[in-house]
């Protein structure tokens, strides 16, 4: 089909200095947990995303030298010659595609420790590393301005020998030298790269000075900023932003602009909407000549092309779009914007990062699967059979197993005792600010509408006579699991001792649509991720007065992770819910609960009307053990969304294929052992 031509504003081209952008779609850089440490399945995974139409294709941060290391996080590295082939792999992948790829090189100074190199780190003043760790930045000497600049050039330089047709000279996310130079905040100086905002930006003038000088007709140049710090008059603000612009806004050839810090720049949909930077974005644009590309979780048609008419930016920036949705460019393109798989904000994406493992997302079970396991975010290896497949349950693992069947071409069945497609999802999107991930089910639903090999039976419920009865070759159990109201979890491996009195609610009861009689509610958060924080919030603004407990030192813990915590926590005060933070709730007896200090384990009591246990859950996995099936999911062992619809997507991968043994169930890559050396003295 043809796309719609109110969406060709989006594939009009863009000259960004000596090389042209085919469209407007712009995946900016975005860390992935592979980076130097898994470069092949890093390149591959960024060649998906120029083979589905993203005309310029970046790297994650890219370290210029040992001096500046991202201590155990993953990224990319570039400090010698060595490090070339793996960026030449990437750059082969993203060329094989006609799109432009861009590298973003970063002097981190402060923002690290240098944990892996242990050079001690460097910083416009002396100031403690912004991570917590127990080290000092150092004032950088004009000896160390000069280092940074000769090994960005040097940086520079490999870029373009291993192809890059887009160098970066990165000063935001609070996470570079270049940003720490620049804002009031960090850079106390009082010589000529400190004081005024031209003295403040000196140093970024150099280095894009430098960055230009070195790719000088071969590529682009473009400048990565922050445009507010939202510090206040703590930070850069957006007048010190236009006088920015004043010196150096016609230097490099694309502007990339953002807002914050990482977790502002990334928030998630719980805290946020589409196009949430526009107003920060507004009048950028108009303050230089060069082509601007922003981000803000843009992930509708509609609103990337009211962006660019309306003036607010050139180019579609986006990482967590492109992430869930490699081939969104081309999906407009060929006139099918309702096969988008829409990125949901949940920043399961994130997590890679955090945990320095490789990218996962919830929307997309190919992401970071791309080379390991073969997985294509589009393609799928034909059936391997004609054989029949039973798939019950028709929640996250269920309906991503019955899609992936169907598009394999085998005739699938998909049995769902309820009358609507979605399990968990269906219910966890009615909670506060969750709305978003209901596209999860959205998707899969309009997709399977397109497989005629797919049978949809609602209202099912299967027994295991019943599933005996059909004559099905293969059967998957995606039954999901339940909250226990027991209380075991984390803190409590066994039952623990409740009062029967007092009412006691599982996650399960109140997305039912239950709520607890009684108005003091005490909510025990063993689980340490969304659930708890979210449902004290659903009950607190429901008028209840809710004490959340946890044995974890913050509340919803888990969500660092995500980069949500401190929002998690700013809601929670603000709704008015308690937080008791490293503390456990031991028992409840005679109506009062039992609640302990996890260090100390000095106990207090707290009265209460009403438990809610956020523990554990039980798969539900009846059905599948009566039968001898495959249990898929939660079913198999509960855990995120996003383990549900890849489990989905790893049955159907795997139907028909040989099994995997004792072998590693995918590639890896091995690193070539160095020459042992004898620098150890005897
Ligand atoms: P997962 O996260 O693993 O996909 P969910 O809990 O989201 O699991 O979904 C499980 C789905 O299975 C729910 O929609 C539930 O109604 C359905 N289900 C549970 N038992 C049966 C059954 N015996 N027959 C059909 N559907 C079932
Ligand atoms: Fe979007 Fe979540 Fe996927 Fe990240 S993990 S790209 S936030 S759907």
């Amino acid at each position: 089909m043809a796309r719609d031509p109110r969406y060709d504003v989006l594939f009009e081209p863009m000259q960004l200095g000596p090389v042209t952008a085919r469209n407007r779609f712009f995946q900016v850089p975005h860390c992935n947990g592979m980076g130097h440490r898994e470069p092949t399945a890093h390149a591959v995974m960024r060649g998906v995303k120029a083979e589905g139409g993203w005309a310029v294709v970046c790297t994650e941060e890219v370290e210029i030298h040992p001096s500046s290391d991202i201590g155990g996080y993953i990224e990319g590295r570039l400090w010698d010659d060595a490090d070339i082939a793996a960026h030449e792999r990437l750059v082969e992948q993203v060329h094989a595609y006609h799109s432009l790829a861009g590298i973003e090189l970063v002097h981190n100074g402060m923002a690290h420790e240098n944990s892996y190199g242990r050079i001690p780190p460097l910083g416009p003043s002396n100031l403690p590393v912004a991570t917590r760790e127990p080290m000092q930045a150092r004032a950088m000497s004009r000896r160390d301005i000069d280092d940074l600049r000769r090994r960005h050039r040097q940086a520079v330089q490999r870029s373009l020998r291993a192809g890059y047709d887009l160098v970066y000279v990165y000063a935001a996310h609070g996470l570079t030298t270049l940003q720490h130079f620049l804002s009031r905040r960090y850079n106390l100086r009082d010589d000529e790269y400190g004081g005024t905002l031209e003295n403040r930006a000196r140093l970024l003038r150099e280095v894009l000075e430098d960055t230009l000088e070195e790719c000088e007709g071969r590529a682009a140049v473009a400048c990565r900023v922050v445009v507010d710090e939202l510090l206040g008059a703590e930070g850069i603000e957006r007048p010190e932003i236009e006088q920015l612009f004043e010196l150096v806004g016609e230097l490099p050839d694309v502007w990339d602009v953002m807002v914050g810090f990482w977790p502002d720049d990334s928030r998630t949909s719980r805290f946020t909407h589409e196009a949430w930077t526009e107003e920060h974005f507004r009048g950028i644009k108009q303050l230089t000549s060069k082509p601007v590309v922003g981000i803000g979780w843009l992930t509708s048609p509609d609103t990337m092309v009211r962006l660019i008419r309306d003036d607010v930016i050139d180019l579609i920036g986006a990482a967590r779009p492109s992430i869930a949705d490699p081939f969104l460019p081309l999906k407009i393109e060929e006139g099918r914007p309702e096969d988008i798989r829409e990125c949901i904000g949940c920043n399961i994406c994130v997590t890679g990062d955090w945990t320095s493992t490789p990218i996962r997302c919830t929307q997309n079970p190919s992401m970071g699967e791309e080379w390991r396991r073969g997985w294509h975010p589009e393609r799928f290896r034909p059936a391997g059979s004609d054989a029949k497949v039973l798939v019950v349950g028709a929640g996250p693992a269920g309906l991503e197993a019955t899609m992936a069947l169907g598009k394999r071409g085998y005739d699938v069945t998909l049995a769902e005792a309820t009358r609507e497609l979605g399990g968990r999802v269906l219910r966890e999107a009615r909670l506060p600010g969750l709305a978003a991930w209901i596209r999860v089910v959205d998707y899969r639903r309009g997709q399977l509408a397109k497989l005629p090999n797919v049978q949809l039976g609602l209202e099912s419920e299967v027994t295991a006579d019943e599933v005996r009865g059909y004559g099905f070759d293969h059967i998957a159990i995606a039954t999901g699991a339940r909250w226990r109201a027991d209380g075991v979890g984390r803190w409590h491996t066994r039952p623990a001792v409740l009062d029967p009195a007092v009412e006691t609610l599982t996650p399960d009861d109140l997305m039912d649509g239950r709520r607890p009689a009684g108005e003091r509610i005490l909510l025990f958060d063993d689980d340490h991720y969304y659930h708890g924080g979210v449902l004290a919030e659903l009950l607190a603004t429901e008028g209840k007065r809710v004490t959340l407990v946890t044995p974890a030192p913050r509340v919803s813990e888990w969500s660092v992770n995500t980069m949500e915590d401190e929002r998690i926590h700013r809601r929670l005060v603000e709704v008015g819910v308690e937080l008791a933070t490293a503390q456990a709730l031991t028992a409840v007896e005679g109506g009062v609960a039992r609640v302990v200090d996890v260090y100390t384990e000095r106990e207090r009591e707290l009265p209460l009307d009403g438990l809610v246990l956020v523990t554990a859950r039980l798969p539900t996995d009846a059905l599948a053990l009566e039968l001898g099936a495959t249990a898929i999911g939660d079913a198999y062992a509960p855990g995120t969304i996003a383990t549900a619809v890849w489990d989905g997507r790893r049955y159907a991968e795997e139907l028909d294929g040989e099994p995997h043994g004792d072998a590693v169930p995918f590639r890896r890559e091995v690193v070539e052992l160095a020459p042992l050396g004898s620098e150890v003295p005897a």
